[in-house]
């Protein structure tokens, strides 16, 4: 987990992970989190001259504009404008990661879109695919149009829409509310790329493999359970925690209202069986 309130050692994590799990190289990659009016953006060359072991001072800070507050604006990375492009589009963005996941791309560079088939992913992205923007030049004002025109498509069908694209060729764009779910966006992602492919490559051709879905489980579906998390139902009668015997009333952990005679009754029993 990234400690997202440091927001400066959040990047510098963040891009360490993205590098260690292969969901980017030493080509390529950039990192930015939305701090109120600041940007705050990882440097240029990132992974090829640190692999991505950047250091806390690298990062550099300015405003929405990306006139520097501290650091160069020459260091910034050199995708920086589609990233200031998703931020002044979508309020809601707190976080932008460009990374370059291998499998993800390996889709891209075909021209062919990703379909959302794995429950994580479905649980987080939705089951809207990972869709390919026109092929634009590389940090071109151009490519952010792209891009913030994806988004855009993502969310005129699902208004809550997590956002990610993928580039032919090049690699992801992933927008959320913080690091910790952009990341999350980018490696659900890649997985189920990874799937598909080891799908193909183990079954391809086998008439026994059964490649369709069965059941199409929604994002609000998934989120749905936690509504019904009860794992017993009403009037079950157990043993309790203090050995009681207990009949369950429904009651979930989540609904406990602080009750001063009911503490003092945990804690006798607790030095009840203390002293036993
Ligand atoms: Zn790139």
């Amino acid at each position: 987990m990234v400690d997202i309130k440091n927001i400066r050692k959040s990047i510098c994590d963040i891009g360490k992970l993205l590098y260690d799990r292969e969901l980017t190289d030493s080509s390529g990659g950039n990192i930015s989190v939305r701090d109120g009016e600041k940007i705050y953006i990882s440097p240029r060359r990132s992974g090829t001259d640190h692999q991505w072991s950047i250091k806390e001072d690298s990062i550099i800070v300015t405003d929405l504009c990306k006139i520097p507050i501290m650091g160069k604006a020459e260091n910034i990375s050199r995708e920086a404008s589609s990233h200031y492009c998703i931020y002044q589009n979508f309020p809601d963005v707190g976080a932008v990661i460009h990374a370059h996941p291998i499998q993800i791309m390996s889709f891209g560079a075909a021209h062919m879109d990703l379909a959302a088939v794995s429950e994580g992913t479905r649980a987080v992205l939705g089951e809207q695919p990972i869709a390919n923007i026109s092929e634009a030049l590389p940090g071109s004002a151009e490519q952010g149009e792209a891009i913030v025109e994806n988004f855009k498509n993502r969310r005129k069908i699902d208004p809550t829409a997590p956002l990610i694209c993928s580039l032919p060729f090049h690699g992801t764009f992933a927008a959320g509310p913080n690091l910790n779910e952009t990341f999350l966006y980018t490696e659900v992602a890649n997985n189920c790329a990874k799937i598909l492919i080891y799908r193909q490559i183990m079954f391809s051709g086998n008439p026994d493999a059964d490649f369709s879905i069965h059941r199409h489980f929604t994002k609000e579906e998934i989120a749905s359970i936690d509504a019904t998390k009860e794992v017993c139902s009403p009037g079950y009668v157990y043993r309790g925690a203090f050995g009681d015997v207990t009949t369950y009333n429904g009651r979930q952990s989540g609904d406990f209202k602080f009750d001063k005679n009911l503490v003092e009754e945990i804690t006798e029993k607790i030095i009840k069986q203390l002293k036993k």
